[in-house]
């Protein structure tokens, strides 16, 4: 967990998305969202936040 992709915000281990697959990785970043049932999630639902996963709050 270094990198957060700019686009979708997903945390990554490398800087390649491999949901973007581009290298949209971004290593200053902070804040982590862990979403592991979108449909019951209510941070999810104001976030946009569709899929489960590990998402970062804030990228520059
Ligand atoms: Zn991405």
């Amino acid at each position: 967990m270094k990198y957060a992709c700019k686009e979708c915000r997903r945390v990554l281990t490398q800087k390649e998305c491999y949901y973007c697959k581009k290298e949209t990785g971004e290593s200053d970043w902070g804040g982590l969202l862990i979403i592991i049932s979108p449909e019951n999630s209510k941070m999810a639902k104001e976030t946009g936040y569709d899929a489960p996963g590990k998402y970062a709050l804030k990228i520059r």
